[in-house]
């Protein structure tokens, strides 16, 4: 490997199919700093778990903590999303588009809100991944509508954003990665 620097490596479990090159254009806007995997699955236990009956949306807080905790280096992968096709929330909103903690090991989007005809519905799955990839990689929001950092509150916001990180977020997610590739722990057995 050149400079003999490990590979960050992501998993993105989605419920949703994405085209084949999706895997691709995360690799590409992460500036080619990591390596993507994408697998099918379906969250229906995950979902039914953390379902809120009585708003008919899933408790994203809720299974961001259980969650977490539970796919952190999870088979050396360093950050895991989840692509839920469904409506989530947290404590004191109506609707998150995403969830994912500053440094966290897990980064979850919900897809029932980004829903568009083909093109603008996977434009808009991407841009919440990588928004959320942004703060598990330790990026904060950014001020800047046109940055995927700005903070989405509505669809019409994400629309408007990215996928491209401002210079000023780039800058830092470069400084971020390189430093994940010094220390990550991929087991070399
Ligand atoms: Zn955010
Ligand atoms: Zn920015």
């Amino acid at each position: 490997m050149p400079g003999g620097s490990i590979v960050v490596r992501v998993l993105i479990l989605t419920e949703v199919d994405l085209p084949s090159e999706f895997p691709r254009w995360v690799e590409h806007y992460l500036g080619n700093m990591v390596t993507v995997q994408v697998r099918k699955t379906d969250f229906e236990g995950l979902k039914s778990q953390f379902r809120d009956v009585r708003r008919g949306q899933v408790r994203a807080d809720e299974l961001l903590d259980y969650l977490e905790p539970r796919v952190r280096n999870y088979e050396g992968f360093d950050k895991v999303v989840l692509i839920i096709n469904d409506d989530g929330y947290v404590r004191g909103l109506n609707f998150v588009f995403g969830v994912a903690r500053i440094e966290g090991s897990l980064a979850v989007v919900f897809t029932k809100r980004l829903v568009g005809d083909a093109n603008i519905y996977y434009q808009r799955i991407l841009k919440e991944v990588l928004h959320e990839l942004g703060h598990a990689f330790g990026l904060e929001h950014c001020s800047n509508p046109r940055c995927v950092m700005y903070f989405s509150n509505t669809l019409e916001d994400t629309d408007n954003k990215g996928p491209g990180f401002c210079t000023v977020c780039s800058e830092k997610l470069s400084r971020k990665l390189r430093f994940l590739q010094g220390t990550s722990r991929t087991k070399a057995v």
